[in-house]
Formats: structure tokens, sequence, C-alpha cells
């Protein structure tokens, strides 16, 4: 072979230089090297880095992996899922221009977000001003025309705006909490998927903390290939999942039976489920360094990814042992319940209880000395005609005193006589047979010219200002379904309120109680499960009544009647799920059950179920 010439040699080598691959920046790289966060975005402004959350390096590589269609990150808070989301999309911007749309749950949320997160980062970057084009108006907060690429923001609430335009890349933002589709409107995730098909090599991000089984997220996430992060212990080093049970603390007690929060704080640390090791927060930030995603579902599509975070794994001071201890001990004693922390912080969806296979409440006697009695009854078309429930409440603490049935309305009044209860903690359900309540109500009433103002803050009337004399005594009652919400003149929230009743008596107005019988259901249910921080249970030693024409109840079917209800997933016309208090089937009796939810809407009324409180 004959030798090269000088000018061959150096053609060969420009040729060479040509196809030899440029050293390549990963996205994390490129992400570290370009992106400024400034004190317009986070605490700790700076460069952008992952070196505190190894953990969001992997999802981002997705960015760039043309093997990877679909990537679900199902996140706990403070696990900085929309910083590494942004971050990917500033990568593709610059460096793979396309076509893409970011979903969040409303319009104005996804305005305010572009307006004080995304382009604040933009701007804040000096690489990518190259990417702005020279006319500012073509960068607005829901569109953005870059030099080489289009965003759209479109909220899930107006999937009108989701023009036909195709895009390469969907982010959908807090899935769990977008817009249920409607008869007339089509499911806005749905018709953004539909934008993603002109596309062969397109990518679909999704993110949001979990809510139920049903939710999006947990189902994208099932349906991928289930990757969860693995630290290394530093006691045995073996490789493994933080987990919530294995989180601990000594639960000491301040003087007056409260928990001691600031000693939980300092107390609570994880213990290793391998070797039994003490892992501080300090050992859970080093082991984040050494930590790598494993997925745990060989059956997934290729190209599926989904990644599974708990706030267990955020470096962030709101998610040290001890911030999170207390939260859950707060979690717990609140009326709104566990749910926000499982979803929140654990990353998991709220899972319904179905029947009870053990019913504790049973066996809980409880005592209590001098507290108030309410009766509540259930009016029916055919005998019996009336179901009662008389409960004693003290602090929120209540023991069932006595149930049963009773021929009519004079009847219940001996009842009431017989169990010493007071007029005006009578409550009489009027949603069957109205007019006939309202009259036996007025008629165990007194009538007064003095506006009432009840313990937990509501008026009647509730405009203040007393037209015609008003009664007051026994009290009729109205259960409404879902979402029925009533804000008191202080600006509180009830799950309960006061409006007049339509009495035909025209000399005097009667209020009316109205509560929303599914919040009160919930209630009821973690009452009756001990998840708020109250007993509730039955009087160890029942009266024998003495009143004519009223009957107890056994205690078989008081509590066959309280387990008249459970929560049944249903489906709506566009198929999304949800669960809702449903009876077990029509002919299961529940008046038993509708006089204990009554009973909790009385008892708010007079503020004898106090909201446990928050610290
Ligand atoms: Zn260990």
């Amino acid at each position: 072979m004959e030798s090269l010439t000088d000018l061959q040699r150096n053609l060969l080598d420009y040729r060479r230089n040509l196809y030899k691959p440029t050293p390549v920046q990963t996205v994390v790289e490129w992400s570290e090297a370009n992106l400024r966060l400034t004190a317009r975005q986070t605490e700790h402004p700076g460069p952008f880095s992952t070196s505190v959350r190894p953990y969001t390096r992997e999802p981002m590589e997705c960015w760039k992996d043309t093997s990877v269609s679909e990537v679900t990150l199902c996140w706990g808070s403070q696990t900085s899922k929309t910083t590494t989301l942004m971050a990917g999309l500033a990568w593709l911007i610059a460096n793979e221009p396309s076509p893409a749309l970011w979903l969040m749950p409303t319009e104005n949320l996804a305005r305010s977000f572009s307006k004080s997160r995304w382009l604040p980062m933009l701007e804040d970057s000096p690489a990518m001003l190259e990417c702005f084009p020279a006319e500012a108006d073509k960068i607005t907060n829901l569109e953005q025309n870059f030099t080489r690429s289009t965003l759209t923001f479109v909220g899930s609430n107006s999937p009108a705006n989701l023009a036909s335009r195709p895009v390469r890349v969907l982010i959908a933002d807090e899935v769990d909490k977008f817009a249920e589709a409607t008869a007339k409107e089509a499911d806005a995730l749905d018709l953004a998927e539909q934008r993603l098909k002109s596309f062969s090599s397109s990518k679909a991000f999704m993110t949001s903390t979990p809510t139920v089984v049903e939710g999006r997220i947990w189902q994208r996430f099932l349906r991928g290939d289930q990757r969860r992060f693995y630290l290394p212990c530093p006691h045995c080093r073996e490789y493994i999942r933080l987990e919530w049970r294995q989180v601990t603390w000594e639960d000491h007690k301040t003087e007056d039976g409260k928990h001691d929060l600031s000693k939980i704080r300092a107390s609570a640390h994880y213990v290793c489920q391998l070797c039994q090791g003490k892992i501080t927060d300090a050992h859970k930030v080093a082991a984040l360094r050494h930590g790598r995603w494993i997925p745990e579902n060989p059956g997934a599509l290729p190209g599926v990814r989904s990644y599974h975070l708990s706030s267990l794994y955020s470096p962030d001071r709101k998610c040290t042992w001890g911030h999170l201890a207390v939260s859950f001990i707060e979690a717990k004693q609140s009326m709104g319940g566990l749910q926000g922390f499982i979803n929140g912080n654990l990353a998991e969806p709220w899972e319904q209880q179905d029947v009870q296979q053990e019913r504790p409440e049973t066996s809980v006697e409880v005592k209590l000395d001098g507290g108030r009695r309410y009766l509540t009854a259930d009016v029916q078309a055919v005998a019996p005609f009336l179901w009662w429930v008389c409960r004693e409440w003290k602090d929120g603490n209540s023991t069932l005193i006595a149930a049963g049935h009773a021929d009519d309305f004079a009847a219940l009044r001996r009842v009431q006589i017989a169990l010493e209860v007071h007029d005006m903690d009578v409550g009489i359900d009027s949603g069957f047979n109205t007019q006939a309540v309202y009259d036996a109500c007025g008629a165990y009433s007194t009538i007064t010219s003095n506006p009432i103002t009840y313990p937990c803050g509501l008026r009647y009337p509730p405009e203040g200002g007393l037209r015609k004399p008003m009664i007051i005594g026994w009290l009729p009652l109205k259960g409404r379904e879902t979402g029925a919400r009533f804000t008191a003149q202080s600006g509180t929230v009830h799950p309960f309120g006061l409006s007049t009743s339509s009495s035909m008596r025209t000399d005097v107005v009667q209020p009316l109680l109205v509560f929303d019988t599914e919040h009160l259901r919930d209630m009821l249910s973690r009452l009756r499960k001990g998840d708020i921080d109250r007993e509730w249970g039955v009087c160890p030693t029942p009266p024998v009544l003495e009143a004519e024409g009223a009957y107890l109840a056994n205690q078989e079917l008081y509590w066959r009647h309280l387990d008249s209800h459970q929560l049944r997933p249903v489906a709506n016309r566009a198929g999304r799920i949800k669960h809702v208090w449903t009876k077990r089937n029509q002919k299961w009796p529940d008046h038993l059950h509708d006089c204990e939810i009554m009973q909790l809407a009385m008892v708010m009324l007079w503020n004898d179920l106090v909201q446990a409180s928050e610290t």
C-alpha cells in the first residue's frame, strides 16, 4: 500500500474528526453547567445541582434516552419533582428543540407557575437566553415561541385549549388533581396524549402525589417498570428501601397527657430493617449519594418507566425523621386524618377498608362523668315510625346510652324525659314527612324573640336580625349529599349549617340544621376506627327504659344498622373512579346509623366534639 501524501493525511484527519463523536454532556451535566436558580426561585440560590438529590439524576436522563417513551414520577412532597421536570425541559429546548405541552390542574395554576418559577429560571440562566426570540411578545405566560421550539401551558379545566397541533413532549404535572371529564368535555390527559401520536419519538412525563389506588398516578406507576430507590445502610452496607414503619421515636407525653412533640422530634430515627442499626438524618443524606433505582416490574412494556419516591428520601429540612414523625402524629389527630400524610409524604394511595373484620368498638366501654346527652331520631313511612339513638358526650368522648325505636313522637318524648335529655338537644330528621316533623319540633319548643349564637359560632337567624319570633327546642335536621359546606360569621367552614325550615306556620321562624352527609359518614367511620383521638363506645350499664310505646334495640341490631354503609369505588361516565359511601344492599337497615350521623351534627353545633388540637 502506497504511503499517503501530506495532503491526503490531512484530509483523512479532517474526515476522522468530522465523524469522531464530540464529548456529549448528559442531561444532568448540561443542567448543572447551564441552569441557575436565583433567590426568586429557591431558598438556596446558585447553579442547579443534583448533589443533594441524586435520585433525580436517572429520571433526568430519560429526557435524552431514545428508548424511553413514558416517565411517571409518583413522588411525595418536598422531593423536587417539579424542579426536576423544569431542568429536563430546559435541556430539551436548548438541545433538542421540539414542540412541548405542559398540562397542569388549572389554567390559573399554570399561568402563575410559568410566571413565577419557569420563566425566571430561564431568564436567570445565560445559556437559555439564546433560545429567546427577539420579539418579546412571542413569550407569554401560557404560549412561548422560542427560537426553535414552542411550549404551551394548559389547565386540565380548559381542555378546549388543547388545540389539535401535535407535540412531541407532554408534561402532565399533579395529574391526580386534574379535572374530571364531563359529559361535555373529554378528559384533558387523554386529549393531550392524542396529540403525541404524530411523533414516533414522543415522550410523556407524568407526576403527582397519589390519591387513591384507582387514581391516575398510581395506575400509571403500576403500568411502568416500578423503580424504587435503594440506599446502602451505613451499618450493614446492604441496600434497603426506606419504609415508614422503620421510623421510630419515643412517645413522650407532657403532664397534661398530650404528645410532647419536641421530644418526639428529637428522638425520631430510622431503624435498618436488616441489621436494626440506627440511621440518622445525616446518615440518610450521605447514603443518598450511593443510592440506586431498581426496577421491580419485569412485565412493563419497554420504555415505560415509573419511579416511586416517598418524602422519606427528601433531604429537605421538613423531611427529617423528626419532622415526619410529628407530621404523622398531627395528621392522626386532625379531622382531615391520615390520608394527607399517606398521600403527600409516603406517596402511597389511600386504601379504604372494606367490611370491618373485627369490630374494636363493641368492646370499648366508655365511662363519662357528667356529660351531655343528645337524642336523635329518624322518621319512617312504615312502622316502626321512629328510630332513635341517645348518646352522652363530654370533651368529644362519647358513650351510647341507648338506641331503639318508638311508635310516635309522643313515645319519643317519653324516651327523652326518661333519659333526661334537654329539649334543645333533640334532633329529628326531616327528610321524610317533613311537615309532620316541623310540627312535632314546634310542639316541643319555646318561642323567643332573641337571636341565638351557638357555641360553634353559627347564628340563627344567619342574617342576624329577627323579623319574626323564633321557636327553639327540638331541632329538625336535613342531610345533603356531598360537598355541602357552610361558612360561619367568623369565616370558619363547617360540614353543617343553619337554615330556616319551610314550615307552614307563618307566625314564627324555625331553624333547620343542614349537614353534609358524606363528610359526617367519614367522621363516624373514623371515630369508630379510633382514627380520631376521641373515645367513641358504649355505656357499660345500659338503662332500663320506662317509656310507653318505645323499645330498646339489642346490641346486635344496633351494630347491624351501624355497618350498613361501605366505601365502594364507583365509576362515572368517563370511567374515572371515586370512592363513595353506599348501602350494602337496599334492604339492609341503616336508621340507627343515620341517627349516629345526626348526633355528630348536633354535637358539633354545640361544640361538644371540638376539633382535636393540632399541636
Ligand atoms: Zn443495616
